[in-house]
């Protein structure tokens, strides 16, 4: 038995399917999970001693690569001077800033440690805001764990094929009007259906949990107006794009296709901007902001939130994160969408890569115009998907375990880094042609 097989064994007699967050299982690929000991810019490697050219990127936080140095040193110095203090500490505004200098949308952020939270957060402060009761999501977003958000809501819940989660009571579920994505006819009959009643609609700045998706031409410009002729807020989950699909996030994007002072209300970070460790953000104007206690009446909190080591790792994040390392993001996801094509297309499989920014993923399938909503990647060819992921990984190429989810360069995908995933493609497309 390999030591990744026998940790897994192990594994699974403590842990729930072996794992702490259900997309690692290998759930829809089948096969034995890797498990990771060490990782080194482009490349992790696993308890067996073999290497990959990661294309995981832990989920998203490993922007530099893994185990940056400047990063790294951050946290060790962070340590030596103690984990937590249950105080504040002066790097925790200096985190603050560094954000607020991306996004100047927001004047004020609160950091807390998990995605899931930044936007249960937000939400609670678009209700407190505005005193109404429901919200609207997009199927096929994802916007972390919290009861109201779990319907339809692509990553683990695609993979594993769930509409939602047992455990969310009736009442909860029906305040979550789950619409169709790109679609503004349903935006606007949803307000009309339910006037005075909607808080907020909550979207991805670009959607990215069920393959990356970007919203269509005006969509986004649209959607923020329909919500705030009508009174709600828009809250744009950057959790996973923020900082990662450009310097400041999609919006950053999106920022330069929609009339001027058409702007979200609140936005949601994480993954990068705690630079691989648990820290997370909520952000937006002043007076939405301020209503969190201690100023005002709406409450958060958490004895981990602004942890000395998280906020070191994103700021050494963040600063590292310059237009340099911004250009080898685009460059080496360009390129791996150009090697993919191209073995794909030589081997016949028929498939569509899909941006936004420095994202990409692969939808195979027979896919003539782009997918729009969460029912057009619901269909793709899913033991496609599985034969290449498991040649890849075999050829040394980590990939998301999961045809929902979207694949992530870093600036330490360096030419040979780039080079080994061209060389593994032929095989895993020629796998993927005979699936
Ligand atoms: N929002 C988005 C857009 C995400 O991609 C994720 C995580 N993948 C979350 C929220 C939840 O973040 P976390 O897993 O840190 O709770």
């Amino acid at each position: 038995m390999s030591l990744n097989e026998q940790y897994a064994e192990r594994a699974t007699k403590v842990i729930p399917g072996g794992v702490n967050s259900p997309v690692r299982a290998y759930g829809s690929v089948g096969g034995t999970p890797r498990f990771f000991v060490s990782g080194s810019g482009p490349t992790v490697t696993d308890a067996d001693g073999v290497e990959y050219v990661d294309l995981v990127g832990a989920w998203g936080p490993a922007l530099l690569g893994h185990a940056h140095p400047a990063v790294v040193s951050a946290v060790q110095e962070a340590a030596a001077r103690g984990l937590g203090f249950g105080a504040s500490v002066p790097a925790e505004a200096e985190l603050a800033e560094a954000i607020i200098e991306r996004m100047p949308e927001v004047e004020r952020v609160r950091l807390v440690s998990t995605g899931t939270e930044a936007t249960m957060t937000a939400i609670r402060i678009a209700r407190g805001a505005t005193s109404r009761p429901l919200i609207i999501k997009f199927a096929g977003h994802y916007h972390g764990h919290s009861d109201g958000l779990l319907a339809a809501a692509g990553s683990g819940l695609a993979t594993f094929g769930l509409p939602g989660s047992a455990g969310v009571t009736d009442a909860t579920a029906a305040q979550t009007l789950v619409l169709s994505y790109n679609d503004l006819s349903a935006v606007e009959a949803a307000f009309a259906a339910h006037d005075g009643q909607i808080a907020a609609v909550i979207v991805e700045s670009a959607a990215a949990n069920m393959g990356v998706l970007p919203p269509e031409p005006g969509f986004t410009e649209g959607l923020i107006s329909i919500a705030h002729k009508n009174g709600a807020l828009i809250i744009t989950d950057e959790v996973l794009t923020g900082f990662r699909a450009g310097p400041s996030g999609y919006w950053g994007i999106e920022r330069e296709n929609v009339a001027e002072g058409v702007t979200p209300d609140l936005f949601t970070f994480g993954k990068v901007v705690g630079g691989g460790l648990p820290l997370a953000a909520l952000g937006g104007r002043a007076e939405l902001m301020d209503l969190l206690a201690p100023l005002g009446p709406v409450y958060q909190g958490g004895t981990l939130s602004g942890n000395p080591l998280a906020v070191a790792a994103g700021l050494a994040t963040l600063q590292h994160a310059d237009s340099a390392a911004y250009a080898r993001l685009g460059m080496a996801a360009d390129t791996v969408a150009a090697s993919v094509t191209e073995a794909l297309t030589e081997a016949g499989v028929a498939h569509r890569i899909q941006r936004a920014g420095t994202l990409l993923s692969v939808l195979f399938g027979e896919y003539s115009e782009a997918p729009r909503i969460y029912d057009d990647v619901l269909t793709q060819n899913i033991e496609q998907h599985r034969a290449f992921f498991h040649a890849m990984l075999a050829d040394g190429v980590n990939l998301p375990p999961s045809a929902f989810e979207a694949w992530f360069v870093s600036a330490a995908h360096d030419e040979r880094a780039l080079e080994r995933i061209a060389e593994a493609l032929p095989a895993a497309a020629r796998a993927a042609a005979l699936a």
